[in-house]
C-alpha cells in the first residue's frame, strides 16, 4: 500500500515537472509580426475625411505607445496610412471572400495531421469573421506550395502569393536531418511560435488599390505545434490577425497583444479593430 502511494506521488511529481517545463517552453516564446513596409504617398490626398484623419492620428499615437486606450479601443493597424493624409489604413476589401491556401509540406514532414490543421484554420477564420460582424468571409481553397523567402526577416516569397488570398505554411527554426527541411528553415522563427503579415500596401490612386491589402501570409513554427494543445491555439488566431491587417496592441487583454498567452481569445479591441477595417470599403 505504501509502495503504491509512493509510486503515485513520484508519478504526480514527474507530471507536474513536465507541465511546468511545457508551460515555460510555450509562454517564454514570443509571437511576432512581419510589418509591411510603408510606401511613400505619391499622389495628392483626396478631401480629408475627418473620421479617417482622427483614426489615423489615434493609430499613430498608439503605435508610439504614448496613449493609453480603453480595452475596446485597443487595436493598431499593421499598415496605417501616411500620417495626416486622411486615407484609410491598410485593409482587405470585405466585399470579396478572402481565400486561404495551406502549404502542408512542413506539417507533413513533422507528422502533423492535415485534417486537424484544416479544422483549426476554419475555426480561426470563423472567429475573425464573427468578430468583424460578418463583414469578412473566408474560404479554404486547398493546398499550395509556397517557397520560403531567403531573407531571414521575410516569410513566404512574395511572388508566390495569390491575389486576394492568405498563404499559410509551416516551418521550423531548428535543424532537421532530412534534406527536405532545408527549404523550411526560417531564421525569423527563432524563439517565435509563428509570424504573419501582409505585402506592402499602396495608397497611390494610380494603382487602383488605395490602402487595399491584396495578399497576406503566415507561417507557424512546426516545432511548437505539439505544445499548442487542442482546439484553436491563440498563436494561430494572432498570426491570422496580422495577415488581416492588425498589428500589436499594448493592451494585454487582446489576442493581438505581442505576449498573448496560449489561451488568449479575440478581445473587445480586436473586435473593434477588425470591424473598423472591414468597414473601410473597397477601392
Ligand atoms: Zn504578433
Amino acid at each position: 500500500m505504501v509502495a503504491t502511494l509512493r509510486a503515485l506521488l513520484v508519478l504526480v511529481a514527474v507530471l507536474s515537472l513536465t507541465a511546468v517545463i511545457l508551460f515555460l517552453l510555450v509562454v517564454g516564446r514570443d509571437i511576432e509580426a512581419f510589418e509591411g513596409k510603408l510606401p511613400k504617398l505619391g499622389e495628392p490626398a483626396p478631401a480629408v475625411d475627418e473620421f479617417f484623419l482622427d483614426k489615423t492620428m489615434k493609430f499613430a499615437d498608439q503605435q508610439r505607445g504614448s496613449r493609453v486606450t480603453t480595452d475596446d479601443e485597443s487595436y493598431v493597424p499593421l499598415a496605417p496610412a501616411p500620417q495626416g493624409s486622411g486615407l484609410p489604413a491598410g485593409h482587405w476589401c470585405a466585399a470579396n471572400t478572402i481565400g486561404y491556401r495551406i502549404d502542408f509540406t512542413g506539417a507533413d514532414l513533422s507528422g502533423i495531421s492535415r485534417e486537424a490543421e484544416v479544422r483549426r484554420w476554419e475555426s480561426v477564420f470563423d472567429q475573425w469573421s464573427q468578430a468583424s460582424d460578418g463583414q469578412y468571409t473566408f474560404e479554404y481553397r486547398g493546398t499550395a506550395t509556397f517557397p520560403m523567402s531567403d531573407d531571414s526577416d521575410g516569410l513566404i516569397a512574395n511572388n508566390s502569393l495569390i491575389h486576394n488570398e492568405i498563404a499559410i505554411s509551416y516551418a521550423t527554426s531548428t535543424h532537421k536531418a532530412q534534406p527536405e527541411w532545408n527549404a523550411y528553415r526560417l531564421p525569423a522563427l527563432d524563439d517565435k511560435l509563428g509570424i504573419g503579415g501582409i505585402i506592402p500596401v499602396s495608397w497611390s490612386e494610380l494603382s487602383g488599390h488605395s490602402g487595399q491589402i491584396t495578399r497576406g501570409m503566415l507561417v507557424i513554427d512546426v516545432d511548437d505545434v505539439p505544445l499548442m494543445g487542442r482546439g484553436t491555439p491563440a498563436p494561430y488566431v494572432h498570426e491570422a490577425g496580422h495577415a488581416l491587417g492588425l498589428a500589436h496592441t499594448a493592451n494585454e487583454k487582446q489576442v493581438m497583444f505581442a505576449g498573448a498567452g496560449m489561451n488568449a481569445t479575440i478581445g473587445a479591441g480586436d473586435r473593434t479593430g477588425i470591424t473598423y477595417l472591414g468597414g473601410l470599403g473597397c477601392s
